[in-house]
């Protein structure tokens, strides 16, 4: 209310003035005064906007006009204003730079890529870890940088759950784990850790069990094969003695199936990928039926249900030893007189699953996460009864990573587990003409 008594008061007086005029001299005296005011208060008013446009083309350098009355309010408060503006800015602007003070002293690669991946930031560990230099590279699209091609696939793949680990640009020397994390509207993140030294380690860990494993296994193949000869001298003395022959010759197998377990597994963990052939999976299933029966020695029922006669690219001996692994499970963990069921099929998305369905033991549902660890047992005895090495599974999920494929484990205790090997489409192929034809059995019916 305060702002409105002046522009009253002027024009209160003005009125007033106007009337003593209009009793005094006329009407005409009266008009003339009231008309100079008027004119008088326009020109003013034109003179405040033209000081207060060239004010706000400069508001932070130049401080604000001068004024009395109406407009020195207006003033007096746009400037509070701006200054209440500047001192926000000013807040806003040390925030900024204590975080990127903080962003730059980050020790991983930190680059900020906007919608066409073209950099809008990178801190100083970038230029160590992937060669960037935020000066100098700032509006370079990233793939023109770094044209790795498994970069640019991970770029592509834009999976942001995936870490792509990969040799430096800089320096071989150098092992990074590389993330991509969303922000903003469509902006990226890209993280690059340095892990030399943990893939040192592992690298370590990985050559120690290897070796270890290689070391044992011609002392073991040695022993093996004296204890196999003496268990079947004719002249062995006692039944006691050959009961401890039979133990002895057990335990060695058993050592010589860990010791090839392990092989195995460091060999899938230490190697790139081989290269890919193609896998005739129908036949292969012939196979695993035959290997099933041999190890079941007639106490299971074994079927076989190929609903497809695709095949499959990719690494035949590992996709043995992975289907193999469960097929060898399913007898274990299966009672005489079960079923066991091995089925390849493939989906609507054109995915390709290989099955093996027993009515065995089955799993409790909080195992089946951990299943595929390393030495990881449901029940540690039983395991050692059936033979196991603890390791089967594990090299099962190893092959199917190594073929962008996934386990699925389904079971209900007391009634028996499937567990499944999916396979993505793009390593699925029609069979080729001439393949080997098994016969299709009718859906629900038994091959075996
Ligand atoms: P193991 O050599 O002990 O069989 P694996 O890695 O092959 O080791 O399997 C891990 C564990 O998973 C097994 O010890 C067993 O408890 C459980 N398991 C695997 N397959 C089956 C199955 N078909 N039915 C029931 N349990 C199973």
């Amino acid at each position: 209310m305060g702002f409105w008594w002046r522009p009253l008061g002027v024009l209160a007086s003005a009125l007033f003035v106007a009337l003593i005029l209009w009793a005094g001299s006329g009407w005409v005296a009266a008009l003339g005064f009231l008309a100079g005011i008027q004119a008088f208060v326009m020109l003013r008013r034109l003179w405040e906007e033209f000081r207060l446009a060239r004010w706000l083309e400069n508001p932070d350098a130049v401080e604000p006009p001068d004024a009395t009355g109406t407009w020195g309010d207006i003033f007096y408060r746009l400037q509070k204003l701006q200054r209440r503006h500047q001192a926000r800015r000013g807040e806003l602007a040390s925030a900024l730079e204590q975080f990127e003070h903080a962003a730059m002293a980050v020790p991983d690669g930190m680059v900020i890529l906007n919608r066409s991946e073209q950099i809008e930031w990178c801190n100083p560990a970038s230029r160590t870890y992937m060669g960037l230099d935020c000066e100098r590279d700032r509006g370079q699209f990233i793939r023109y940088l770094m044209r790795q091609a498994h970069f640019l696939e991970f770029l592509d793949a834009a999976d942001y759950s995936r870490r792509l680990v990969c040799k430096s640009p800089v320096s071989r020397e150098l092992t990074l784990s590389l993330q991509l994390v969303p922000f903003g509207e469509s902006q990226k993140l890209l993280v690059a850790r340095d892990i030399t030294d943990l893939e040192r380690v592992d690298a370590m860990r990985r050559d120690f069990i290897a070796n270890v494993s290689h070391e044992l296994r011609t002392p073991l193949t040695v022993v093996g094969g004296f204890v196999e000869t003496l268990a079947d001298a004719p002249d062995l003395p006692a039944a006691e003695s050959r009961r401890y022959f039979d133990l002895m010759l057990d335990h060695t197998r058993r050592m010589q199936r860990l010791l090839d377990d392990l092989l195995m597994l460091s060999r899938l963990e230490g190697s790139e990928h081989t290269p890919d052939e193609t896998v005739d999976v129908p036949t292969l299933a012939l196979a695993l039926k035959t290997e099933a029966e041999s190890l079941s020695r007639g106490r299971h029922h074994v079927v076989l249900r190929p609903e497809s006669g695709a095949w499959l690219t990719g690494n035949l001996q590992e996709i043995r030893s992975a289907l193999g692994n469960l097929v060898s499970n399913a007898v274990r963990y299966t009672p005489a007189g079960g079923e066991i069921t091995l089925t390849w099929h493939t989906t609507r998305s054109g995915e390709g699953v290989f099955a093996v369905a027993d009515t065995g033991e089955g799993i409790a549902a909080e195992h089946i996460p951990r299943l595929t660890e390393r030495f990881y047992r449901v029940d540690r005895s039983r395991s050692r009864e059936t033979g196991g090495t603890g390791l089967g599974l594990a090299i099962v999920k190893h092959v199917l990573t190594r073929h962008e494929a996934r386990l699925d484990i389904q079971s209900i205790p007391g009634k028996g587990s499937t567990f499944s090997a999916v396979f993505p489409a793009a390593r699925v192929l029609p069979a080729p003409a001439g393949a080997t034809v098994i016969p299709f059995p009718e859906r629900g019916q038994a091959a075996g």
